[in-house]
């Protein structure tokens, strides 16, 4: 193992325990599994079944359904037969919040039950208590005495479980220990694991969900370090962003937290939640999981161990991701690489790129011709001709690659120029443009370079890259504070290969900026979508990077040519990974069988009133009962608190109760002015 994964410089596979969930296997090496949960009413039982065939006709290869009481728990029976008798043999999960009874009933019924082991014993009332170990310890006691008998239904029965931890619902006796942190989320679930495997009870997957792609990477990371470390083994994970939203946003969100995680071989089965129709989710699931080409492993003879029941098989690990590829140095200081997220690399600042610079976005227009000011709405700036003046949007590029195109009309006094080195050496205007150079080049001191910015262009460990002085080209960028580098590679494995280069310049002490360069050549803008999140959002989570510059040949090829997209997208990748803050951030739960409003509408409604309002979060729930628990650190809440009324929170405290969902947005609006976040949006301007 390198820390939290079997290989932090090749694709390996996290080895888990196999998991038997009806007769799928989950874990030790079997093809990542993909699920969804339905949102119908669970007392629906036909409404419940039809969607639940929708979800598993679109690949679902287990669906869950929300039990919050007894008598949905009950009716699981009838879904679960409804569905055999249609055909349809697909592993049903019943998520549980609060209610061990309805728990112990479902484990009888479906082939997994979901706990949440933050509500699980105890009804959070946000209060702050001092325990001492004598009463955390007679807590833990407590715990035992409810979950125990979950544990032997379970056993008796063939039920597996999932310890389903989420970062806003830790219990009161946690954050009064460990705070909000990913440590308190590892411990709320070994709390639950410690007393399961006290009962030679196995059959666990775990989840370390968060609507922080950031804080929920380091939770599975510290996880796996501490299941490692005390129990010698891991378990599967079940790998999800949660409320993460709908459209675009909830896209990106989802695929850098679970992304960043598969792409160093952890997880073995996704859910992305979306708050759209369950059976949306599982395209995007697909098109994560193509990256890594899932494919049947042929598995040797089945070995138990230690007599527990369990299977562990060995097989080989898929390698396919390792084709195309050249070897990536091993991490001379692993520690570097600490859980907790690695240490931001620190940078000096070159025009407006690196230190405390947000990253910047370059946009490339090297295939348009001709380019004219109105091609530049598409990247946030508008030119009002009657004013002679340029309005620019919050999701405005900094940079445009043109490579041999030049524009020669005056451009917004933030937007700046890349040209080919050729096109530069001979341009009338050197401060409005800057050149790119590949390595070679640079490193030719007869030829003029730009006294301001030079973009170098530094492959990354492909497998083929022409030869070139390395050693002279590290020493002579160290000291050269115009120059600011552009990181690629032709390596399929591009996170790992990018991520070691800027350790390599850490330890080099290079402290140029550095921008990650991400090509696509999928076969879809929705898979171009899940592509640049997770390679450049995989290290922005992580602290690397001073900017972003995507390429699409897709789009180019196509002349699709989809530059607002390419844009939105870009700003949507450094939004989810909160190093650049553009936009009013929306955490929507998925909705189940809980909620109490159309979800999707609502969420509509809200952000329609308020997308302009930069850097505030605000979380749209469908219920009272996990709602507030669940919206994290959502500056303000809409939560469903009864059918057709709305509770407003400011943070975690109720300011309106019970208002009539007619109203509601009005209200929030109100309640945005009263606490002086509101401002009014700019009705002129449309981009
Ligand atoms: S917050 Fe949303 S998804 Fe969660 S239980 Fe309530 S309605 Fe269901």
């Amino acid at each position: 193992m390198e820390l939290y994964a079997e290989s932090l410089t090749e694709y390996k596979r996290l080895k888990t325990l196999e998991v038997k969930v009806g007769d799928l296997l989950i874990g030790n090496y079997h093809p990542i599994r993909i699920q969804t949960m339905t949102t119908t009413d669970t007392m629906d039982t036909i409404g419940t079944v039809e969607q639940s065939i929708r979800c598993i006709e679109a690949g679902a290869e287990l669906v869950r359904i929300t039990a919050p009481s007894k008598k949905e728990a009950e009716n699981l029976l009838n879904i679960k037969n409804e569905l055999r008798k249609r055909g349809y043999f697909t592993p049903l999960v019943a998520d549980i919040h609060f209610t061990p009874n309805a728990a112990e009933i479902a484990a009888r019924i479906v082939e997994k039950v979901r706990v949440n082991p933050g509500n699980y014993v105890d009804k959070k009332k946000f209060e702050l208590i001092e325990y001492s170990d004598a009463d955390y310890q007679e807590e833990i006691e407590r715990i035992r005495n409810r979950f125990t008998p979950l544990i032997k239904i379970c056993k008796e029965y063939g039920t597996a479980m999932r310890i389903g931890t989420n970062h806003g619902s830790l219990s009161d006796r946690i954050m009064s220990r460990y705070g909000d942190t990913p440590i308190g989320m590892v411990e709320s679930a070994m709390e639950f694991l410690r007393i399961a495997e006290s009962e030679n009870y196995y059959n666990i997957v775990l989840s370390m969900k968060s609507s922080n792609p950031q804080v929920m990477v380091q939770a599975y990371r510290l996880l796996i370090e501490n299941m490692q470390s005390e129990l010698g083994h891991c378990y599967p994970l079940h790998l999800g962003v949660t409320e993460a939203g709908d459209g675009e946003d909830g896209r990106i969100k989802s695929a850098i937290g679970i992304g960043a995680l598969l792409e160093d071989g952890i997880g073995d089965t996704i859910r992305v939640s979306l708050t759209e129709d369950s059976e949306f989710e599982l395209p995007v699931c697909k098109n994560i999981l193509k990256r890594y080409q899932q494919s049947k492993v042929v598995l040797p003879v089945d070995e138990d161990i230690n007599g527990r029941g369990i299977l562990w098989t060995v097989s080989p690990l898929s390698t396919e991701n390792n084709d195309q590829h050249s070897p990536v140095p091993a991490i001379k200081n692993i520690s570097r690489l600490n859980m907790t997220g690695m240490d931001t690399r620190k940078t000096f600042v070159v025009r407006n790129i690196g230190g405390k610079n947000v990253p910047v976005v370059v946009t490339n227009f090297h295939k348009k011709e001709n380019i004219s000011r109105e091609d530049l709405k598409d990247i946030g700036y508008k030119y009002n001709p009657v004013t002679d003046k340029w309005n620019i949007s919050d999701i405005a590029a900094d940079y445009i690659f043109c490579g041999n195109n030049e524009i020669d009309f005056a451009l917004p006094g933030t937007l700046k120029l890349i040209y080919n080195y050729d096109l530069w050496k001979k341009s009338f205007d050197k401060t409005k443009c800057f050149p790119v150079l590949n390595e070679q080049k640079y490193l030719d001191d007869s030829i003029e370079k730009s006294p301001v910015l030079n973009f170098i262009m530094f492959d990354c460990y492909s497998p083929d890259y022409p030869v070139f002085d390395k050693q002279k080209f590290y020493e002579k960028i160290k000291n050269d504070n115009t120059s600011v580098l552009c990181l690629s590679t032709e390596n399929k494995n591009a996170v790992q290969s990018i991520r070691r280069m800027f350790l390599e310049l850490i330890e080099r002490e290079i402290k140029n900026p550095a921008i990650i360069i991400c090509d696509s050549e999928k076969d879809t803008m929705d898979e171009s979508l899940i592509h640049f999140a997770i390679e450049t959002g995989a290290l922005l989570i992580d602290g690397f990077g001073n900017g972003i510059w995507l390429s699409d040949h897709y789009s180019d090829n196509q002349k699709i040519q989809e530059y607002k997209l390419m844009n939105s997208i870009a700003f949507g990748i450094l939004q989810a990974s909160r190093t650049r803050i553009s936009k009013t951030e929306f955490i929507s739960c998925p909705s189940c069988g809980r909620t109490l409003f159309d979800l999707q509408e609502t969420t509509a409604k809200v952000r329609a009133v308020t997308h302009h309002l930069k850097g505030l979060k605000i979380a749209i729930m469908g219920c009272i009962v996990n709602g507030p628990g669940e919206m994290a650190d959502a500056d303000f809440g809409y939560v469903g608190s009864g059918p057709g009324k709305i509770t407003l929170y400011k943070g975690k405290e109720v300011v309106k109760r019970n208002v009539p969902e007619g109203i509601a947005v009005e209200e929030l609006v109100s309640l945005l002015k009263e606490n002086k976040v509101w401002v009014e949006p700019e009705l002129s301007v449309s981009f």
